[in-house]
């Protein structure tokens, strides 16, 4: 019996988003939904997209897919944090993992006792209360124990096209319909401008009632066609050009990713298993693409593999996502360097929330208001974070960070400053990316120390704190210590599901 849900879905583009949304409808969509992809070899993908966060997990069991067997096909290794080199003064250097910070102590937020009690800890940093952090400094990879004080979360480096090509084989079997070749032209109805169909350069005609704009920073549906405009963040986000490299696997495998500030950028380092990813973003004002690229190569910790891909861009999004029959996921939406790994994620956000808000009638208002107003907040929360990085530098040495320290930044970001600069406090937040600790990992390891702290944090008795603060980052370098070489983990395929196998890998040294 026909259903307000079977409905002609078409997707415009066979790169990372095009292919989870592909996957993600075929599993969850009612059977009276049709699902046809559409892409074109000829144009190919962006090609980039490694690292991720710890929500792609939850992504991979909506779908029901096996940690293990995603492992292999993608190549992937596990992340636990990120590295920042140079990101407060040159010598800086921090780790932002997906964990927060030692645990509260009388009710009162971790960090204001370390605040309080810091100087009396001159080796104890804020990495030194994360066991992921301590597991990431040394190379070490280990799920996370039961006690709900010691937990964090983890994700990945993966090899994006190897994705993309494992979610088509999973998406093809699920009945999704793959037709190759380039849309020359999009035909509109004439009376509300909503899209009927997607014509190929063969005269092919694809009709759909809802389509889905995967088509890259093109945004051939969304922008070219519905003319929904780009809203440009370049004056807070400066860097618009990327250079990505690959290079021969490290030896030492690292279960973070690294991001090292330059003069006028940063550069990351993704260690995969077959491969490790390199790229330099810049600014294309302050440098030239070949000044980019060498410095890339002579950054490389392994042998190239690969000729550098340039790639151009532009930090913003579009007004909105959602416009009469056509929701933009992925870069055809809106684009935020890679700063934090925030695309693949933004990604999924919008198939859960296109799920969620799926328009099952012909009135679709409401929830196209919805969905906008979630992705719009979801992508202005991520934008922020990232200015965060850029303008709590502490370099003096180029005219590229001074920029950045004395920018212009948006009001939302300048009040989260502010209150954190006169009392150590972080605002919570439902909605959107990026809880406390993760602000608390950049404010504190690009030397942003507050003015004021919680004063019960202060009355606390300090020897004692200082013994117990002590003790709690002790046993996190101790638990590291013995767990398993990143690199061991890898060999055995990834972990086993055996619930017992957490806390028993804490005693087991290798490498
Ligand atoms: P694309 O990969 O560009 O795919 C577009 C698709 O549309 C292709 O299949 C193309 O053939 C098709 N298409 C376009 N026009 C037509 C047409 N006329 N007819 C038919 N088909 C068409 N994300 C992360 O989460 N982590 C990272 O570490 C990360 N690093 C990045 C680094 C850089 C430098 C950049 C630029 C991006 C990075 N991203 C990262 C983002 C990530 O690469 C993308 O979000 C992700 O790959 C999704 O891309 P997409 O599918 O939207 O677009």
């Amino acid at each position: 019996m026909a259903t307000p849900f079977d409905k002609r879905i078409v997707i415009v583009g066979g790169g990372t988003a095009g292919w989870m949304t592909a996957a993600a409808f075929s599993r969850l969509l009612p059977s009276g939904c049709s699902v046809t992809l559409v892409e074109s070899e000829q144009i190919g993908t962006v090609g980039v997209g490694e690292a991720t966060i710890p929500h792609i997990r939850y992504f991979n069991q909506l779908l029901g897919i096996d940690e293990r067997e995603f492992i292999e096909a993608t190549q992937a290794t596990y992340k636990l944090a990120i590295e920042f080199v140079g990101w407060g003064d040159a010598s800086s250097r921090y780790m932002h993992p997906f964990s927060a910070f030692g645990s509260d102590l009388g009710g009162i937020d971790f960090h204001h006792h370390w605040l309080a009690a810091r100087k009396a800890l001159p080796d104890r940093n804020l990495d030194a209360f994360s066991l992921a952090a301590q597991l990431a400094q040394a190379d070490r990879f280990a799920p996370p124990p039961p006690d709900p004080d010691l937990g964090y979360g983890y994700a990945f480096h993966l090899d994006a096209s190897r994705y993309a090509m494992f979610l088509r084989r999973y998406a093809e079997k699920r009945h999704v319909t793959r037709r190759e070749g380039k849309v020359s032209q999009v035909d509109q109805t004439p009376e509300d401008g909503r899209i009927e169909a997607v014509v190929l350069e063969s005269g092919q005609r694809v009709e759909g009632d809802l389509f889905i704009d995967c088509s890259g920073f093109r945004s051939l549906l969304l922008g070219q066609t519905l003319g929904v405009p780009f809203e440009s963040w370049k004056h807070w986000l400066p860097c618009d050009r990327a250079v990505a490299m690959a290079s021969d696997p490290l030896s030492v495998l690292p279960s973070y990713t690294r991001s090292t500030a330059t003069a006028t950028g940063w550069q990351w380092r993704i260690p995969l298993q077959h491969r490790t990813g390199n790229g330099q973003v810049y600014a294309s004002d302050c440098l030239s693409d070949d000044e980019a690229c060498d410095q890339l190569r002579h950054s490389l910790n392994s042998e190239p593999l690969s000729d550098p891909n340039l790639i151009r861009f532009e930090a913003g999004c579009r007004a909105h996502s959602w416009e009469k029959n056509c929701l933009a996921i992925g870069l055809s939406s809106g684009f935020l360097e890679p700063l934090e790994s925030t695309s693949i994620y933004l990604i999924q956000m919008a198939i859960v929330k296109c799920l969620e808000f799926f328009p099952a009638g012909d009135d679709q208002t409401m929830s196209r208001d919805a969905f906008n107003r979630w992705m719009g907040l979801e992508y202005r929360r991520v934008r922020d974070f990232l200015i965060l990085h850029y303008h709590l530098n502490r370099r003096t040495d180029s005219a590229f960070w001074r920029h950045c320290a004395s920018m212009d930044i948006p009001e939302s970001l300048k009040q989260k400053i502010e209150l954190f600069q006169e009392s150590a406090t972080i605002e919570h937040y439902e909605q959107g990316l990026f809880a406390q600790p993760s602000w608390l990992a950049v404010y504190l390891g690009q030397g942003e120390l507050p003015t004021g702290v919680d004063p019960r944090a202060l009355a606390a008795p300090q020897a004692s704190v200082v013994q117990t603060l002590e003790a709690m980052a002790t046993r996190l370098h101790q638990l590291a210590q013995g767990a398993p070489s990143h690199r061991e983990i890898i060999r055995r395929g990834g972990l086993t599901r055996e619930p017992a196998a957490a806390m028993s890998l804490y005693g087991e040294r290798h490498g």
